[in-house]
């Protein structure tokens, strides 16, 4: 019964994070009502895996830090491949009745299962053991398949899984041995960061497995300069000063910021990211590309 009532608590923090959202930022109604549904299904698709264990001990773990290789790819995991191909299914009838290009996308996907041009299980596991969201879109636009959404979609499956991993994973690795711009557990790239405690320590955030991880805050996450004077922050206009983009003029990078430190709890992340998509088209608007 504990696990009904952790999945209680996760769908009322999802409600609870839209509904602020929503108050701030009512102009994305349709899109925080898809990302409702999703998260919802996530949070139900990960009662459904069988609890992980994660065969790494701290000493292992150091020395995978201390080379700057990521845990995930030097321990044995498995994926819930039903679950995930499940939660895939679900989540693109969710996308398609939330919008007519996703409906669009969604069918042509489908199309393209159904002739056995793609197998969904196997991209899955081949995404779960490490596969980059690059090399995915790059695949499937041999297909004449819009890989933006195809890619979300199949990251969104395999994180329940991936979380689970996180969970035991993230706990051996020390705030100070890694302050990488990949993340600690699965490699991947930040694609919001946040500031949190009273001192305002950076997090970058994992959009794969949820893992958050310190970073410096005066560095560029992309290129690592440390100039003051290559580093800016970037505010939506008539908005409080608590979501900006980081950006570097230096390698023209940018990555989203929200500060948590007046929030009660830490914000659900991809709620967070979904509704500051304005401050993305702010930095792209300057010229500046995501990390
Ligand atoms: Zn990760
Ligand atoms: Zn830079």
């Amino acid at each position: 019964m504990a696990g009904n009532s952790d999945l209680q608590k996760r769908i009322e923090q999802i409600e609870e994070d839209i509904k602020t959202a929503l108050e701030r930022m009512p102009e994305y109604e349709k899109l925080l009502a898809m990302y409702r549904e999703s998260l919802v299904a996530q949070a139900e698709a990960r009662e459904k895996i069988a609890p992980v264990e994660a065969d790494m001990d701290e000493n292992q773990a150091a020395v995978c830090i201390s080379s700057g290789l990521a845990l995930l790819g030097e321990t044995e995991v498995t994926l819930d491949k039903d679950t995930a191909v499940e939660l895939y299914m679900k989540l693109g009838e969710i996308a398609s009745k939330h919008g007519e290009d996703f409906a669009e996308e969604v069918a042509k996907i489908n199309g393209k299962v159904d002739a056995g041009k793609i197998d969904i299980g196997a991209v899955l596991e081949e995404v779960f053991s490490g596969g980059s969201a690059e090399d995915l879109k790059k695949k499937v636009m041999d297909l004449d398949l819009d890989g933006h959404v195809f890619a979300s979609l199949v990251f969104a499956s395999i994180r329940p899984n991936l979380e689970l991993y996180s969970e035991k994973l993230r706990p051996l690795v020390k705030d100070d041995d890694w302050e990488k711009k990949s993340c600690p557990v699965c490699g991947r790239l930040p694609y919001i960061s946040k500031l949190v405690q009273k001192e305002g320590k950076r997090m970058l955030c994992c959009p794969a497995c949820s893992t958050e991880w310190r970073f410096p805050r005066l560095k560029c996450v992309n290129c690592g300069t440390i100039e003051h004077d290559k580093l800016r922050m970037l505010y939506p206009e008539d908005e409080p000063r608590d979501r900006y983009a980081d950006v570097c003029d230096n390698c023209r990078r940018y990555l989203k910021a929200i500060d948590t430190r007046e929030l009660a709890r830490s914000p659900i992340m991809q709620i967070a990211d979904a509704a500051t998509l304005h401050i993305d088209m702010l930095a792209q608007r300057e010229g500046f590309v995501t990390l």
